[in-house]
This record gives structure tokens, sequence and C-alpha cells, in this order.
């Protein structure tokens, strides 16, 4: 299939939906040369809510009003060997920015996970944070770190964000994480405030010219309390159109169904999985703490346990044709 610049404005503004079939059929094929009708499963486990930065768009920033909560390591390490159980082979350590989590402790916990579970891949997704901090958290063993980029458009990224924030340093950290072995995640909201076609071409050209290893693109959905809580949720139709075209991009890249997407339609994953991804990340947090990581509203499977998530999951994908291996899921080259 032909993606120039021209087509894929097409793509994304067409009501045809013949040449919609066949750009979600062409992201399937890609897909399954590549990994086979495989999705691989990611345990996710909300580290933290604090957070010291601002993220407009985010219903954890510092300002928001909202009740705060920390896991211990041994609570980290209890949704692991219950994910472990599960099935599960990857671990995703997520929060916001929270200095309690220092090196010296994320490192500890990384080092435990790894003891116990050798056979495990690790992931962190815990925000900015300096080289020398990656290259310790590398060093202790983590594989994986998701950063999201946002935009790859400044001037939006300065719409989304305080004027603390930096797109260089942001971008800079993606840089830095790939040269320390890591294999990176970068990614970014559909229909956030300001975002337009030209800042998603320009998010298509960042993927296609960095290949991040993983990609995670979901609905903007607004969050209470926020500048931006009366803004409109992005549109799932143009997520699972983005979707396709990453992977007709970037063939080999790992691609979730996320959260987001499920949250604002009931089949969203399995439509996200019919467009090419190949990832589903349910959560593994405490029970009693998911409901307080409202990073938007109405958050999926909120008081859920992680064995409901996990079986849920399973089960809609062997319904759409998929297997569901317990495996990894490293990224091929
Ligand atoms: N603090 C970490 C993890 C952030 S949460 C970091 O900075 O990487 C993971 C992702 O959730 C963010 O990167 C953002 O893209 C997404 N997110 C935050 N608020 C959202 C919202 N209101 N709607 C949809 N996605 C949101």
């Amino acid at each position: 299939m032909n993606l120039s610049l021209n087509n894929i404005e097409h793509l994304l503004t067409t009501s045809d939906p013949t040449a919609i079939d066949n750009l979600f059929a062409e992201a399937c094929r890609v897909r399954d040369e590549v990994y086979g009708r495989k999705v691989f499963m990611r345990g996710l486990i909300e580290i933290t809510n604090h957070c010291k930065n601002n993220c407009l768009y985010c219903g954890i920033r510092r300002d928001a009003d909202t009740r705060r909560y920390r896991l211990t390591k041994e609570q980290i390490l209890d949704c692991c060997r219950t994910g472990r159980k599960l099935g599960f082979r990857t671990f995703v350590l997520q929060g916001g920015e929270d200095g309690w989590f220092t090196d010296e402790l994320v490192c500890d916990i990384v080092r435990s996970i790894k003891r116990e579970f050798p056979d495990c891949a690790v992931t962190l997704s815990l925000g900015e944070r300096g080289r020398e901090s990656f290259a310790r958290l590398r060093e202790a063993g983590a594989d994986r770190y998701l950063l999201r980029h946002e935009t790859a458009d400044a001037a939006h990224y300065a719409h989304l964000h305080p004027a603390e924030m930096s797109f260089e340093h942001r971008m800079q950290c993606l840089r830095d994480l790939r040269e320390l072995g890591f294999q990176v995640g970068a990614g970014f909201m559909v229909g956030s405030p300001g975002q337009s076609i030209e800042t998603l071409k320009k998010d298509l050209l960042f993927i296609a010219d960095f290949r991040p290893e993983m990609v995670g693109i979901g609905p903007f959905i607004p969050a209470a309390g926020t500048p931006f809580e009366n803004e409109r949720a992005g549109s799932v139709e143009l997520t699972l159109r983005l979707l396709a075209i990453i992977r007709i991009l970037h063939p080999h890249v790992l691609l979730p169904a996320t959260t987001a997407l499920g949250t604002l339609h009931p089949t969203g994953r399995e439509r996200a999985v019919m467009a090419g991804a190949n990832v589903v990340m349910p959560n593994l947090s405490p029970q009693d703490t998911r409901a307080l990581y409202s990073i938007y509203n109405n958050k999926l499977s909120t008081g859920s346990e992680a064995a409901e998530s996990a079986a849920d999951i399973r089960l809609r994908m062997k319904a759409i044709g998929m297997e569901v291996p317990e495996d990894r899921g490293d990224y091929l080259n």
C-alpha cells in the first residue's frame, strides 16, 4: 500500500468505507507477516499517582484535587506474583513523576522483580528522568521504557503542557533511552486540544524516522478538574485509522490496543486489533488503588480484579481469532 503524505491525509479524512476496510486489512496482513496472529499481554501496575508535573490534560496533574497513593515494593511484587500466575511475562510499572521513587528505590524494585521472575520483562513508565538515572535503571535490569512523546509539534506541545516542561527534553529522553539499550515506547493522544492533521503528520513522520519499538496511542478523554475538562474526547474512528497507518509505516512495531479506546467504545480494543494492534495491557494494580489512578474520566475496569481483567481480555482476543501467548512479546528485529 502506498503511504505518501498525501495519501495519509486522504486516509485520515475520507468517508469512503472501502478505503478504510482496505487500510485495516492491509495493516492486519502486515502485522501477521511479522508477528503472526498473536496479541501480547502486559500487566500494568500503577505504582503512584503523585506527580510533580502539571500537564493540562492529565487527571493526576500536580494541581488536581485528588487522593494520592503510592504502592510499596511488597505491594508491587505481590501484583507481579498474581500476574505471573495469570500468564503475564511483562510487567509495566507506570506512575506520575514522583520523587519518592528515587533511582535507588526503583532499581531495588526492578532487581527484586528480575530475581523472582527471571523469565519476565520489566517495562518502566515513570516520566522524564535524567540520562544518568535511566542508565541506572537499565543497569538494574529494566528492559523497556514507555514515554509517549505526546506530540511531535513543539507549538502543540506547549499548548498541552505548562511552560516549565520542554518538548526538547522529552525528545532527548527518548534518544537517551534508545542509546542506553532500552526497547523504547513513544506515542500520543488522538484528538488532544489543538491537534490538527498537520501535527498528526509530524507524529507519523517522527514514528517512521525514530522507529520506536512500541507506540502507544489512544483517544484523548477529558479529565475532571483539569483545564481541559470541558474539551471534546478524541475520535475512536480516527484512532483506529492511525493505528493501521502506524502498523503499515513501521511493520515491526508493538502496538497496544489501549485502555482509553476500550473506555470510549465497548469493543474499542477488539477493533484496534482488527486495525493492526497486537498488545493489550490489562490492569494488575491492587483493586482499591485503581480508581485513584484517574488520568481521565470513567477509566475502564477500575473496580475489577486482576484475574477478571486478564480473563476478560483473553476471551475478547480469542473471540476475534487471535492467540494470546504466555510470552514476553519482545520486539522482533
Ligand atoms: N508520567 C508518565 C506516565 C503518564 S500516563 C509519563 O509522563 O510518561 C500515560 C499516558 O496517558 C500519557 O503519556 C498520556 O499520553 C496519557 N493520558 C494522560 N491523560 C490523558 C487523558 N486525559 N486522556 C487520554 N490519555 C491521557
